[in-house]
């Protein structure tokens, strides 16, 4: 399941529903994010991870 956080905007998945925003800790302010906010949040990641391997093949040079 995705959670959206209404307070901060966190987007994350859990198996289980949270009480807690993993990220800022508030209460009850999860909320399920639309497909168009977890496919930008995929994305995201997505681009984390590339920018992660660049960086390590520069440093491997
Ligand atoms: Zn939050």
């Amino acid at each position: 399941m995705w959670y959206k956080c209404k307070k901060c905007g966190f987007i994350f998945t859990r198996t289980e529903e949270p009480d807690l925003c993993v990220d800022c800790g508030a209460e009850y302010s999860l909320i399920p994010p639309t497909q168009e906010e977890i496919e930008l949040h995929k994305k995201k990641l997505e681009e984390v991870r590339k920018e992660d391997w660049n960086t390590k093949d520069y440093l491997d040079k």
